[in-house]
């Protein structure tokens, strides 16, 4: 738990430079680098040398959520999300432009991996043991945290100590929702099957209070600073640690993917992809410990 991180945005700075992050799909930012591969040079029959012989990945990711994965006018997804999916594919000899994006929610995640819809999902995917149970997770590769956002006028819900008969929307499928239901029974809990559709519920009066993770909040409330706001400046209290769901088994493309997070780490990329996406709107974190499980 920790109940004492706090989120600090940027102010209106911030909030110009998420819509300008927003229209122009990712920046003007340089793709990640692409590693000149051979196919041969991967374990035969592994996941890696079927995609590098392909040339293609197919990732799952979000469409709607600033800073993370939201599609831009050209129907292409930006954020730190869709960057991360970019440096697995570079490291597979993938250019980005051979991506192929997927939309997923967060309910869906497991099921389109399960079922061979997606290579990977990088989907601001919370790593937990229920999940590990039908896919497998590498990273992680960001620690967010959950936290409550609020109409900018409203004065009464101070944290999570005062949802009591109050409407909260979340998403379906989502480690949130989860946490409302088994901590907070007393909170009306109204599920939505995107955050963007749980905001225009905050927005409409229907809903009290929207929960998810800190910096999906953030991006929502730097986006429309005048009718949103988090509460107690983004105040945490759970740990959400962000991995790639793949195939669970597929030990192989797991390793694969955590010693390309680590070399991002190690050569600055990981740092740079941040920069470039979440970090226009928040500080720039530690990369967090990959969990080889
Ligand atoms: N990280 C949480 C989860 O994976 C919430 C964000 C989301 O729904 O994508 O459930």
């Amino acid at each position: 738990m920790s109940t004492s991180r706090r989120l600090f945005l940027t102010g209106t700075a911030g909030a110009a430079a998420t819509l300008a992050l927003a229209a122009c799909g990712g920046g003007d930012s340089e793709e990640p680098e692409v590693a000149e591969v051979d196919a041969s040079e991967f374990p035969e029959g592994s996941t890696m040398a079927a995609l590098a012989e392909a040339g293609s990945i197919t990732i799952g990711t979000k469409f709607d959520q600033p800073l993370f994965g939201q599609a831009g006018p050209d129907g292409d997804p930006a954020g730190f999300d869709v960057e991360i999916g970019k440096i697995i594919a570079g490291a597979l000899g993938i250019a980005a432009d051979d991506i192929e994006w997927v939309e997923t929610v967060s309910a869906n995640r497991e099921p389109f991996i399960e079922n061979g819809n997606v290579d990977i999902v990088v989907a601001t995917y919370t790593i937990n043991d229920e999940r590990k149970e039908v896919v497998d997770f590498a990273g992680p590769y960001y620690v967010a945290g959950q936290a409550l956002m609020v109409a900018a006028d409203n004065e009464d819900i101070t944290g999570e100590d005062s949802l009591d008969g109050k409407t909260v929307a979340s998403v379906e499928g989502s480690t949130p929702a989860q946490y409302m239901l088994d901590n907070h029974p007393e909170a009306e809990l109204q599920t939505f099957d995107t955050y963007s559709n749980c905001v225009t519920a905050l927005t409409n009066g229907q809903v009290d209070a929207v929960t998810t993770d800190n910096v999906i909040l953030a991006g929502f409330v730097a986006a429309d600073e005048e009718n949103l706001k988090l509460v107690n400046d983004g105040e945490t209290f759970t740990e959400e640690p962000y991995g790639i769901g793949l195939a669970l088994g597929d030990d192989e493309f797991r390793t694969f993917i955590n010693d390309t997070l680590q070399a991002a780490y190690d050569d600055g990329t990981w740092a740079a992809a941040w920069e470039e996406t979440a970090g226009v709107v928040l500080p720039t974190p530690e990369p967090p410990e990959i969990d080889r499980y």
